[in-house]
């Protein structure tokens, strides 16, 4: 393997998911929903395919997607953007980030992440040659420690790649502290790239795009995707909205790296980008339902378990029971209790900041949910 990948192993993601089979484990692990996807997306796709769109798409977007994440950012953010010159649909926002950084980063330019971060962002900014700079959220809040942010600053910073609603905490960034990043980006002259796939699972707060802060838009790139709001996780429907400035190198780097998007399945987002806004409550809600039932669940089961405003995730402190690390913790809870979470010292530059931490997912349906509580209380 290359130098660049090879302090990297098998994602934790699938790791755990195979873990779980191979155990009979109930995953709460790896962050898909074991439900399906609404026929209303599924079914544009098959017309699609039937209609003979199967095709290479335009390398940027079908024009139909490209105006539907228009109009959704503009009813999210206020923005108004040009569907034509300011958008690239990728596979998947793990495309668009690396398009991002393959796209916009040099080779020792100096990028800011938040840890715990998604794994992608540290294998792809070492693809990238980047140098990454890591600063710490830390619970119970997780928020941002500004004055450290502040403090890693420099000429050098090129960017600051972060993440509302966060994965793997469920911390979203209030308006104070993307008004403080803000401020630092203007002054410095930082770019920001800002993933916001789990934008429409907020549950305690509204999301807010840095984008939309006063001087943010020109120096920003909003990557986002289908899968989470859709529950179609494997279509790989990914975007990146920016101006022409910034989209260009994005665009480049998506050309060379996928060219373009499978083309039915980006008619299908385009239809699904259309939703009416009760299809966003009743997802909110039906979330908050299983939200509920994990993380009571894992109180009563006698986890410390951390506040998460978005995502499907929450994160627990294992320590009172007394195994002597995450990844230790997880491999008991696999064996012994048959439940799948997800060790998140993967998830930090040093492994040892994220040793009391596991992360579980509710994107399950509810019996799931009540069962992995049923097994937890019995056995740990
Ligand atoms: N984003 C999902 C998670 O954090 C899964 C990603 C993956 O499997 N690569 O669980």
């Amino acid at each position: 393997v290359a130098k660049r990948l090879e302090k990297f192993k098998t994602t934790i993601f699938t790791q755990m998911s195979s873990l779980a089979i191979e155990h009979g484990a109930i995953n709460l692990g790896q962050g898909f929903p074991n439900f399906d996807g609404p026929d209303f997306v599924k079914d544009v796709a098959i017309q699609a395919i039937k209609d003979g769109k199967n095709q290479y798409a335009r390398g940027f977007g079908v024009p139909d997607l490209n105006s539907a994440i228009a109009a959704r950012f503009h009813k999210d953010t206020g923005l108004t953007v040009d569907p034509e010159k300011e958008i690239t649909v990728t596979s998947g926002c793990t495309e668009a980030i690396a398009a991002t950084i393959l796209g916009l980063i040099n080779p020792g330019d100096e990028v800011i992440v938040f840890a715990p971060f998604y794994d992608s962002y540290e294998a792809t900014l070492s693809m990238a040659g980047a140098k990454i700079t890591c600063i710490t959220l830390r619970p119970p809040d997780f928020s941002l420690p500004i004055e450290e942010l502040k403090s890693k600053v420099s000429k050098n910073t090129r960017a600051i790649l972060m993440n509302t609603p966060h994965n793997p905490t469920g911390k979203m960034f209030t308006r104070e502290e993307l008004g403080q990043i803000a401020s630092l980006c203007i002054e410095n002259d930082v770019l920001v790239f800002s993933d916001e796939v789990y934008d429409k699972l907020s549950f305690e707060m509204d999301h807010i795009s840095i984008a939309s802060l006063p001087g943010m838009y020109e120096r920003t790139v909003t990557l986002n995707s289908l899968g989470k709001t859709f529950s179609l996780t494997g279509w790989k429907i990914g975007w990146a909205i920016a101006p022409t400035h910034l989209i260009w190198g994005v665009k480049q780097a998506h050309s060379y790296l996928t060219f373009a998007t499978s083309t039915p399945m980006q008619y299908a987002a385009a239809a699904a980008l259309r939703a009416p806004d009760s299809y966003y409550e009743e997802l909110r809600k039906d979330y908050k339902a299983k939200k509920e039932i994990l993380v009571e669940g894992l109180k009563s089961v006698g986890f410390n378990v951390y506040p998460s405003s978005g995502t499907y995730f929450v994160v627990v402190d294992h320590t009172p029971f007394g195994l002597p690390n995450d990844v230790a913790f997880c491999e008991y809870l696999i064996k012994e209790v048959g439940v799948v979470a997800i060790p998140t010292s993967v998830f930090y530059l040093d492994p040892s900041e994220g040793k009391n931490l596991v992360r579980f997912t509710f994107c399950k349906d509810e019996e799931t949910l009540r069962n992995a509580v049923g097994r937890m209380k019995e056995r740990l």
